[in-house]
């Protein structure tokens, strides 16, 4: 428990939330400012900055309530898809120092927008990618 943290005070309910679900590990809320309809964050209810600092055993349990809220919130809310997103660093766009994943669902013809411009795979950043797992 990181007592500056938002996330850990809304895990832990010391903060209401809108709760879709919740276990002993978890904390499955509303996002306040949603990209869409049903846009939500997966919580673990101990403290880790961003998925570096994730325990394993966390990290399953994580991806695990993804599945089961993302499914439905899919199928109850009639959503063409659904993406998983998940920033580490502010650079990669985190806002909020506490691992989270967001589930948002995707409906034909919305404005979010998680998409980049694909590049070329060159030689010598595969040749370094490829090294580092030697
Ligand atoms: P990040 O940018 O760190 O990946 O995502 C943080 C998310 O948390 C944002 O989508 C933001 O709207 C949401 N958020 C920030 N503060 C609160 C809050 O107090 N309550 C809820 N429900 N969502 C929050
Ligand atoms: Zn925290």
């Amino acid at each position: 428990m990181d007592d500056n943290c938002i996330f850990c005070k809304i895990a832990r309910g010391e903060i209401p939330s809108a709760t879709l679900y919740e276990d002993e590990d978890l904390r499955v809320i509303l996002d306040l400012g949603p990209a869409s309809k049903g846009h939500a964050l997966v919580i673990p209810k101990s403290h880790a900055a961003n998925l570096f600092e994730l325990p394993d055993e966390t990290a399953q349990k994580a991806i695990v309530a993804a599945k089961k809220v993302g499914t439905r919130l899919k199928e109850g809310l009639h959503a063409d898809g659904l993406n998983l997103v998940q920033n580490n660093g502010a650079t990669a766009g985190q806002t909020v120092d506490h691992f989270h994943i967001h589930l948002i669902p995707r409906y034909e013809n919305d404005t979010v927008n998680v998409k980049w411009q694909p590049g070329v795979l060159g030689e010598a950043d595969k040749e370094e990618v490829l090294k580092l797992f030697l």
